[in-house]
């Protein structure tokens, strides 16, 4: 169209793969727009991810520890209550100030942020249908994809975010239901289901593999966040599978069987979390119109600099390869906004931490056991338990372990899996070691301040080529 305007680069996606893109895109004075169909900024991750479900583990935590571990720490305490508006409203503002303090980044970087959802014309012109109504159209001599994922639904159950929901329900809920199922043990069921346990719900979830924890967590650590997750009082079906559901009665129930087949048993509950994963979203993207490739899975294939077959056409984040996660999208942004100005960009697929941030949380970098042993690689395992911490046994919070996993014969890291207190902090140390190649000797012999939970990490690391000294 003659009257569109022209751009070195159309983002489609305000999440944080393209809000990130937009601003780095800003800062390399590239004339920038960004399409965002929302409303607000951060896409899933601030809106009805990362963010509010932080906000609703931390102060769910707190209100547990408040009602179940304050009398050993001498802090007798009256009538505790739940006031569950006031907390959704402590998240709601956590995400109101978080995104419109996006927005006024990308101002700030003078990007132009257009409100409305983006559909291919051509490989060069993006339409976009204006929340406000009408349309507009926008020229881009770069275009980048970063149109997110959304929850896979569960075949047979009619997702309403009331009594069947994702997580966007589970993070909504205005009342503590009885009885929750949750359909998936990966990290937003686990997540989810300890929000809602905590605050006072009868909680079961149903996980078709034997181990909980999804792709990735090391099946010793995931062990030990079953066993410490269900004496909070969490309920376990594992190595089963739902077979069907029926929402037509009072309370929804679900048909389970063992993933191996075999005894069949209902149950039912007032509320079901759909947490099965997420799959790549790019409905009414017009990609029809440039003849872009899906794999199997729906992800957009490119190449290693993010392009796809239309090589300025470039994507990055969930609608992507690779762990559906808020730091790898944003990792991959500033690469690709390197490639487009400079040729080249950096992104460290084996350096990228995972957290699931229940309590104890879980945090990993690299390699898992059972990954590593498969790959035929000779290793040594360093453990260390936080009941050997002096820290975690004055904090009275001791459950948990740090295991590093080193190659045999170089000592190189290969990878570090932590259960415990602020592991989702301390993986920050091991992924810099991932990322630098360090041995498990180089972290031993760095000095840890004490006493700090830190000193565990070092502890296992020194367990790994040597010997810890507190254990
Ligand atoms: P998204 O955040 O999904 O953003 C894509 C955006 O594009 C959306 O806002 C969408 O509206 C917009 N869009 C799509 N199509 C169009 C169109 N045609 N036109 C205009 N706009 C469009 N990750 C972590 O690392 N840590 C966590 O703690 C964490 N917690 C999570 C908790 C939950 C409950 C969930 C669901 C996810 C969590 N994640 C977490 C994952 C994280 O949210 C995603 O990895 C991240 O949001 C991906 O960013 P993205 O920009 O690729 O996609
Ligand atoms: P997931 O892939 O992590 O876990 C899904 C789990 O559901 C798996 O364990 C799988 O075996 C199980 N499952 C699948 N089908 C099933 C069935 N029919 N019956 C029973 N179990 C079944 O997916 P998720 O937990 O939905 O999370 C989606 C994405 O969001 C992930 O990529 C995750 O990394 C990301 N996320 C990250 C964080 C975080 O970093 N803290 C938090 C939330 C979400």
């Amino acid at each position: 169209a003659s009257d569109a305007a022209e751009h070195d680069l159309v983002i489609i996606g305000g999440g944080v793969a393209g809000y990130v893109a937009a601003i780095k895109a800003g800062q390399e004075g590239l004339k920038t727009a960004c399409i965002e169909k929302r409303g607000t900024l951060g896409g899933t991750c601030l809106n009805v991810g990362c963010i509010p479900s932080k906000s609703l583990l931390n102060n769910s935590h707190l209100y547990h520890q408040i009602l179940h571990d304050t009398k050993k720490r001498g802090i007798e305490v009256g009538d505790v209550k739940l006031n569950l508006a006031q907390m959704l409203k402590a998240k709601d503002q956590s995400v109101e100030g978080l995104t419109k303090g996006v927005e006024f980044l990308l101002k700030k970087n003078g990007v132009d942020y257009i409100k409305g959802a983006g559909s291919f014309v051509d490989a060069n012109t993006v339409k976009v249908d204006l929340l406000d109504g009408g349309e507009q159209t926008v020229r881009g001599k770069n275009i980048l994809i970063a149109t997110g994922s959304e929850a896979t639904p569960f075949p047979g159950l009619n997702i309403d975010e009331k009594r069947i929901i994702t997580s966007t329900g589970a993070l909504a809920m205005e009342e503590v239901p009885k009885k929750m199922i949750v359909i998936g043990g990966g990290i937003i069921g686990l997540e989810m289901a300890s929000v809602w346990s905590r605050l006072g719900a009868e909680v079961t979830v149903v996980e078709f593999l034997g181990q909980i924890g999804g792709p990735g967590m090391d099946a010793e650590i995931a062990k030990q966040a079953q066993k410490i997750l269900a004496k909070q009082g969490i309920k376990f079906k594992t190595g089963t599978k739902v077979t069907k559901g029926d929402d037509s009665g009072a309370l929804v129930s679900l048909s389970v069987e063992s993933a191996k087949g075999g005894k069949e048993e209902t149950l039912d509950a007032d509320v079901v979390l759909v947490a099965i994963g997420r799959r790549p979203y790019t409905e009414g993207l017009g990609l029809e119109n440039i003849g872009i490739d899906k794999d199997d899975r729906g992800r957009l294939v490119i190449d290693q600099e993010y392009r796809t077959k239309v090589p300025h056409i470039r994507v990055v984040g969930d609608v992507t390869f690779g762990p559906m996660l808020a730091h790898k999208a944003e990792e991959e942004a500033v690469a690709a906004i390197e490639y487009i100005k400079k040729g080249h960009g950096h992104v460290n697929y084996a350096a990228i931490p995972s957290v699931m941030y229940t309590h104890p949380e879980v945090a990993w970098v690299g390699q898992n056991e059972a990954e590593i042993k498969a790959s035929g690689v000779k290793y040594n395992v360093g453990t260390f338990p936080f009941s050997a911490n002096s820290r975690a046994k004055t904090n009275l919070d001791t459950e948990g372990v740090v295991k590093f996993i080193a190659d045999a014969e170089t000592d190189r890291i290969l990878g570090v899996h932590i259960i415990g207190p602020g592991a989702g902090e301390m993986i920050a140390e091991a992924t810099l070691a991932v990322e630098y190649g360090a041995s498990s000797e180089d972290v031993a012999r760095t000095c840890h301040a004490h006493p700090t939970l830190s000193e565990a990490f070092k502890e296992a690391a020194m367990a790994t080529y040597s010997k810890p000294i507190h254990f």
